[in-house]
């Protein structure tokens, strides 16, 4: 598997599992279409139309593409359960459930600087 170079940054996040400052991602507030792919390894994420405002401050989604995110098995009470790309395993965010923000009540919180967006698709 081909797994770009990272920035200090990103491996900040993406490797030893960090968080963005709340507001201050470059996809917050993207609203374009598109879809979401892993900043590491470049596998589909996300789609913009599972994108919704969640006025938390990181982007946020109620779906995944399937299989292309895991779970960690121990859900962490204050922070919530790790998400990872399934293919490199890199540092996403975390899931939370039981919010009720949307009808699918859950909640992917993920960096930013963990994927890309590419327009269009
Ligand atoms: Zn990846």
């Amino acid at each position: 598997m081909y797994l770009n170079p990272l920035t200090e940054e990103e491996k900040r996040v993406l490797i030893d599992k960090g968080t963005e400052m709340p507001f201050a991602g470059e996809y917050v507030n993207n609203t374009a279409h598109g879809v979401y792919v892993c900043r590491q390894c470049g596998a589909p994420l996300y789609n913009s139309k599972d994108k919704f405002e969640s006025t938390c401050g990181w982007p946020s989604f109620d779906q995944e593409i399937p299989g292309a995110i895991k779970r960690a098995s121990y859900i962490d009470p204050r922070f919530g359960q790790e998400i990872t790309c399934a293919s490199c395993g890199g540092h996403l965010g975390h899931i939370f459930e039981g919010e009720m923000l949307t009808d699918k009540n859950i909640r992917h919180c993920v960096n930013s600087i963990s994927f890309k967006f590419i327009e269009g698709k």
